[in-house]
């Protein structure tokens, strides 16, 4: 059909919209032009993988595909697979009348991480530590690849929020409670997404660079991390003065960079849903800081406005959509979708001139990225994902985030950088041999995956410490060990490295209220520490509650949530490499003093935002 058009109409050259040489705006006031009603709703729709059949595709004129939360296993087996499944959608879209490709998008939120054996960098958190723009930069340009490696152009990240209590299930998810550290590495982050923008780039336009870049989304606007005791999705109850000063400034930065497109938070802001706010959305960003890029909901979360009198889906959407929502992520109720804007739309109450820009917006995002021009997957870009280069970086980048916040007892001498030469090492810990723990949520599937069910490649801090120790060294490692029989052995042991931490969370699921390290973790620190010369490295989104046990210690690391390359850990344990990391959140005594963040009036913790002690790498083989 589209080569009927071309050839019926005038020849292809003179459609605009096809012609890669003409001005984006133009193109996309042409396409627009062309659109009947039912192609332009079918732009603002995202549905999920598994209803996107060739025959959805086409029949509702779909503009967008998303994998939501984590892949499925059939997802799982290959580059290759993915590319296919990707190449079938983009085929059904390019056949419909107008070829409008679709844009597949994923949360790829460290590293590509619905793809098995792909590179699993630290968690934001730890990218936090690392106080290194360059190399978040870095990885940023590596997830774009590996993304790219897959077939898929468009990523759900980077996530730019503020978390300001670390009960919040997504802590780990955030840079920083600090905004100014949020933004230097928002800045970064978008530019490896999507490319440099110039020097003379007007603020606020899309940009991504080429088929080796991705088109990024900065999460959730606005002010997801300020949610009353860090409940996920609950409200946030700031001044606007407050709200401008600790949560947006982000946005600002994503924008200048020209992130192509914004997710709202399922949140409120004073009561106030955020996918209702038409104050923030269309007032705020897309009109005075200048956003042209499109702004996309929240899974299902048109579904959450219930507020009177919006009970019903149909007034929910029509809300939304002049609240200024420009693509709505409809994984499997998108029919009701359809009908409903089709119905408003035809009767007036949903204005066209709404819809037509919610389209231009979503259809500038396409041009920009050279989808029209270069719509599947690049085969050649296949040997990324997982590659060698990429994991030395993520490697890097694990030595640059773990935090050392203790070394040594009290007077007495540091324990770190441990000796490569000693005779026996007593490992323990339900973390010191498991990848899936070492990266956390979003990984391999939404909650993520401890255990053996984590699929791919990586090396365990465990495995780490193994391959850097000489060859006479023996390791010793018992997951939970009993406190008899380490106290049989104890005198052969040179030391112990305890590694312990939380289990994989996403979302309201990793909400806590307590935030304890979970058992056994405890009882493992104490009975090894109190016999044995220990380091303790904790594996976790965020603070826990540590300070009972901090004496027994003789040091402590802060490890966030790593990822796959645990090689990052002994390189620094064993002094190869100095630790350099800076806690990028306070790191609170106890959880009554939530929320307690860098710069309030009150403020008492373990130890500060900014905080962690330095070593020099030695030579030591
Ligand atoms: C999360 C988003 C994510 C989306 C799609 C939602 O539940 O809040 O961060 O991008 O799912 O997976």
């Amino acid at each position: 059909a589209a080569a009927a058009l071309g050839t019926s109409v005038a020849g292809a050259e003179s459609i605009k919209y096809k012609d890669p040489k003409r001005p984006i705006q133009e193109r996309v006031e042409d396409l627009v032009s062309r659109m009947t009603l039912e192609e332009k709703i079918g732009q603002m729709t995202q549905i999920e993988r598994s209803n996107a059949t060739s025959t959805v595709i086409q029949k509702y004129f779909v503009g967008s595909v998303l994998s939501g939360g984590g892949s499925t296993p059939s997802e799982k087996a290959s580059a290759a697979s993915w590319q296919q499944m990707i190449t079938k959608m983009q085929k059904a879209a390019l056949k419909t009348r107008l070829g409008i490709p679709i844009i597949y998008g994923i949360d790829a939120v460290h590293g590509n991480n619905n793809a098995y054996n792909a590179t699993i960098f630290p968690h934001n958190i730890g990218l936090g530590a690392t106080r290194d723009p360059s190399i978040v930069k870095l990885i940023g340009r590596a997830t774009a690849l590996e993304a790219r490696a897959t077939g898929i152009p468009y990523v759900f990240a980077p996530c730019v929020a503020v978390c300001r209590d670390p009960r919040w299930g997504r802590c780990y998810e955030s840079f920083s409670e600090d905004t100014k550290l949020v933004q230097l590495m928002t800045a970064n982050v978008v530019t490896g997404l999507q490319g440099d923008v110039s020097k003379r780039h007007p603020k606020g336009i899309p940009f991504v660079a080429g088929s080796k870049n991705v088109a990024g989304c900065a999460k959730h606007y606005v002010g997801d991390g300020g949610t009353k005791r860090g409940i996920n999705e609950n409200n946030t109850v700031l001044s606007f003065h407050d709200l401008m000063r600790i949560h947006v400034p982000p946005y600002d930065d994503a924008v200048i960079k020209g992130i192509s497109s914004i997710m709202i938070s399922y949140s409120s802001w004073n009561g106030i849903k955020m996918h209702e706010n038409k104050f923030l959305i269309t007032q705020l960003l897309k009109e005075r800081m200048h956003f042209r890029g499109f702004v996309i909901t929240d899974w299902q979360a048109v579904d959450k406005i219930t507020t009177p009198p919006h009970q019903h889906y149909y007034h929910s959407i029509q809300e939304t959509l002049h609240a200024g929502i420009d693509m709505v992520m409809v994984p499997y109720d998108y029919t009701e979708f359809v009908t409903d804007v089709t119905n408003q739309a035809k009767k007036g109450s949903i204005r066209m001139e709404r819809i037509n820009d919610a389209v231009s917006r979503i259809l500038r995002v396409k041009f920009t990225m050279g989808l029209f021009e270069d719509p599947l997957p690049d085969h050649r870009l296949t040997e990324h994902l997982g590659s060698k280069a990429h994991r030395e970086l993520a490697r890097d980048a694990v030595r640059k985030s773990l935090v050392l916040l203790k070394n040594g007892k009290k007077n007495g001498t540091a324990v770190l950088p441990l000796s490569k030469n000693a005779k026996k090492i007593f490992v323990a810990g339900s973390h010191a041999h498991d990848l899936g723990l070492q990266c956390g949520g979003w990984t391999n599937t939404w909650q993520g995956q401890a255990g053996n069910n984590f699929t791919g490649k990586g090396t365990t801090i465990l495995e780490s410490i193994k391959s850097a120790v000489s060859d006479k060294t023996v390791i010793e490692y018992t997951e939970h060990p009993d406190k008899d029989s380490i106290t049989k052995s104890k005198d052969n042991y040179d030391y112990a490295v305890v590694v312990v931490g939380e289990k994989p969370y996403a979302e309201t699921a990793g909400d806590n209220q307590n935030l304890t390290i979970p058992s056994p973790g405890p009882d493992v620190i104490r009975d090894v520490c109190e016999l044995v010369k220990c380091v303790v490295i904790l594996v976790s989104g965020r603070p826990l509650v540590i300070e009972p046990y901090l004496d027994t210690m003789d040091a402590f690391v802060a490890a966030w949530l790593p990822g796959t390359e645990g090689h990052g850990v002994a390189d620094v344990l064993f002094g190869d490499y100095g630790f350099s990391g800076k806690l990028p959140r306070t790191w609170f005594r106890s959880v009554d003093q939530l929320p307690m963040n860098y710069g309030d009036k009150l403020y008492d913790p373990l130890f500060p935002f900014g905080y962690g002690l330095t070593t020099k790498p030695v030579s030591n083989s």
